[in-house]
């Protein structure tokens, strides 16, 4: 856990989120610099580095992440039009902030590119 990181931040209540979801296990906000209508970041408030970091009996959070952001795709009302979840994991993943965190993006039709 790391006061310069954002993430830590926004789940302390320091800086503002623009949140559609919260729980007493994760909280989902709105992408500060989205790529789609629809970007909304779900976040663990434990402090899990990355999927790296993962331990042994957090499968069923990131179950529950998952699922959460299929809920939240239906509420955005891209569900049925399709959606792409993103996890960057370290450096060459992509990874900016060293906070484990789900990528729910869509609304519109996304490059076909994996990277
Ligand atoms: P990643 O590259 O997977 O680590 O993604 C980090 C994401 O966090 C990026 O898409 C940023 O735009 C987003 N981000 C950074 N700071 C904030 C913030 N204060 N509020 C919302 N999203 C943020």
């Amino acid at each position: 856990m790391s006061a310069d990181c954002i993430f830590f931040r926004i789940i302390s209540g320091e800086v503002p989120g623009d949140f559609v979801y919260t729980d007493e296990e994760m909280i989902a906000f709105r992408d500060i610099n989205p790529v789609a209508s629809t970007h909304i970041l779900l976040v663990p408030r434990e402090h899990i580095a990355s999927v790296q970091d993962l331990r042994p009996g957090q499968e069923n959070l990131m179950g529950r992440i998952i699922f959460r952001a299929r809920e939240l795709a239906e509420q955005e009302g891209i569900a049925s039009r399709g959606y792409r979840l993103v996890v960057n994991c370290g450096p060459e993943g992509g990874q900016v902030v060293p906070h484990l965190h789900v990528h729910l993006i869509g609304g519109r039709r996304l490059n076909d590119k994996m990277g």
